[in-house]
Parts: structure tokens; C-alpha cells; sequence
């Protein structure tokens, strides 16, 4: 079974001005790097379609779904500090959601056994009422209820970017049937994901938050994945696994602090790959989320592209 590649030249008209960090030469440099790969024709590509606002609605409140569709009409500006918006943003946003729901369907009719959704805007700090943090629709957090509405019932998500998924954890804090998992440095943006935050009601201790300090390496973080997270998914036989892939904890990231090396992004999704093989059929998604040194991000991405490839 194949690998499918979710993404679109439209994520390049969501505009965030030359100077922002998640500019659009982002997804160019991994286009441009991914290309040129023998493999890249084995790949299942897909244009994502555009999610609805239904589709969207599993995750977000309807009144800030229709406050961004305004927002747009009205030209460019920004969420928050962080967070600037132009015309295609929201259109680009819905397309990002609809990778991962595309990458959902074929898995489930077992056309693809994994896949890659190479979106932008990002997703994983997006709250249901409102953007953050350079994301505007929480990508992975409406597959993920889009994967239960057609009956999936456990779910594992991974977020192994810099910062923590502060977005994907408010969707799940109270579900016991999605895990979340966060490796990120701390302290850090956005200021949350303290260790002793596991959760609350049916879902306390299905919530679990690994805060790193700056600096640490490959050989701490992969140490970190396979004696904390690999004995949790083992414990919780998920029926699907979802990565949060940001690659901003690359050693080469202006904004990260980690030393990650391309390398240790190879073994890390090396691992979860052969996990979710033993696990659950090889079943996972990767959303990309953040990463802004142009050369690390696109080699990291391809590097995890070809190992889900494998
Ligand atoms: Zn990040």
C-alpha cells in the first residue's frame, strides 16, 4: 500500500508578509527539494479538497469560523502578534484541513496506509475559538474527530514540534479514548505544557507532556520517544496514530532551541513508522506544522517523507 502526499500550490497564497518566519518559501523549498526524489511518482498525490464548514465545526466554534471568512473579505491582517491573515487564508486554511481528511478517507478504504499532509497555515495551536501562533484551523484536531465520527475509537497523537500543542491538547484534554503525547521545549511559547497538566475527568492520564530543556540532542530525545512514548502506545493500542511534525526542533531552527539533527528526525519517524506497522496496520497521518530554517525544513521533510515511504 502506498504513501499518499496531501498538499497544494493554493497553501503558497496564504500570505504572512516576507519578513514572517511562516512565509511561503517554506513549502517551495520542500516542494522544490521533494521533486527531484525517484520515488516522489510512487507517491499517491493528492489535492487536498476544501474541508466544510461542517468539517471544520468538529473542532471549532461556528462563530469564529465565520469571523475569519469575514476577516478575509475585507483584505489582510492579523489574529494576534503572531498570527497575520490575507485573502486565500481562509480558503488555504480549509484546504489544509482537507488534506488530512482526504489522507483519513483513503486510509480507511485501505487505498493508502499512511500519509503526509504538506499543509500551511500550520494547525497544532489553533483553540476552538480562536487562531494563534502562525495556525488557524487545527489540522490534526479535526482529522482526528473526523477519524471517530467515522468510527475509529482510539487514537494516538504525537507532537513532536518545538513548541507544544497547546491547540491539540485543549480539543482532547477531557477525552480518554484520544491520547496526546507533547515533546517541546519549555519554557517556551506558548507557555503551557507543564508536565503535571495529564489531563482531566474521563481523560486525566490520557494526557502526557514531556517538556525538554534547550539543547537537548538526538540521543536524549530519541532516548526520550522510546522509553516514555513507545511503552504508552504499546499500553494504549491505538487504532490510528497522528504526528504533529514540526521541525522546528531542528538543531539549524532560527526560533527553535533543540539540537535535533535531520538524522534524528530519520530514526524518530523511523520508529514511530515500525510502531504503528506493529500496532495498527501501519495507520498514520503526519501533519507538517512548524520548522523555518528553509535547507533543514526541506531536508528534514524529505527524509520523513521517504521513511513513511519506506
Ligand atoms: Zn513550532
Amino acid at each position: 500500500m502506498k504513501t499518499g502526499l496531501a498538499t497544494s500550490e493554493f497553501f503558497l497564497k496564504h500570505e504572512t508578509g516576507s519578513s514572517h518566519p511562516e512565509c511561503k518559501e517554506r513549502l517551495s523549498s520542500i516542494l522544490e527539494k521533494i521533486n527531484v526524489q525517484s520515488y516522489f511518482k510512487e507517491l499517491n498525490l493528492i489535492e487536498p479538497r476544501v474541508a466544510t464548514r461542517e468539517e471544520i465545526s468538529l473542532n471549532h466554534n461556528k462563530s469564529y469560523i465565520t469571523e475569519f471568512e469575514k476577516k478575509v473579505n475585507s483584505g489582510s491582517g492579523y489574529f494576534d502578534m503572531d498570527t497575520p491573515y490575507s485573502k486565500d487564508s481562509f480558503l488555504a486554511a480549509s484546504k489544509a484541513v482537507g488534506a488530512g481528511l482526504d489522507i483519513a478517507d483513503k486510509i480507511l478504504t485501505s487505498e493508502l496506509k499512511n500519509g503526509l499532509a504538506l499543509v500551511r497555515p500550520p494547525g497544532h495551536h489553533a483553540v476552538k475559538e480562536h487562531a494563534m501562533g502562525f495556525c488557524m484551523f487545527n489540522n490534526i484536531a479535526i482529522t482526528a474527530k473526523y477519524l471517530q465520527q467515522n468510527g475509529v475509537k482510539k487514537i494516538l497523537i504525537y507532537d513532536f514540534d518545538v513548541h507544544h500543542g497547546n491547540g491539540t491538547e485543549e480539543s482532547f484534554y477531557d477525552e480518554e479514548n484520544i491520547f496526546f503525547i507533547s515533546t517541546h521545549q519549555f519554557p517556551f511559547y506558548p507557555g503551557t505544557g507543564k508536565s503535571t497538566d495529564i489531563g482531566g475527568g474521563p481523560g486525566k492520564g490520557f494526557t502526557k507532556n514531556i517538556p525538554l530543556a534547550s539543547s537537548t540532542n538526538d540521543t536524549k530525545f530519541i532516548e526520550t520517544i522510546k522509553e516514555e512514548i513507545i511503552p504508552i502506545i504499546d499500553n494504549f493500542q491505538p487504532e490510528f496514530i497522528l504526528l504533529s511534525s514540526g521541525f522546528d526542533a531542528h538543531k539549524l531552527d532560527p526560533l527553535g532551541g533543540l539540537e535535533i539533527s535531520t538524522k534524528g528526525f530519520e530514526k524518530i519517524t523511523e520508529i514511530l513508522k515500525n510502531k504503528a506497522e506493529e500496532i495498527c496496520k501501519g495507520r498514520m497521518i503526519s501533519f507538517l506544522e512548524g520548522g523555518y530554517h528553509l535547507e533543514a525544513l526541506a531536508e528534514s521533510v524529505e527524509t520523513h517523507l521517504s521513511v513513511l515511504k519506506g
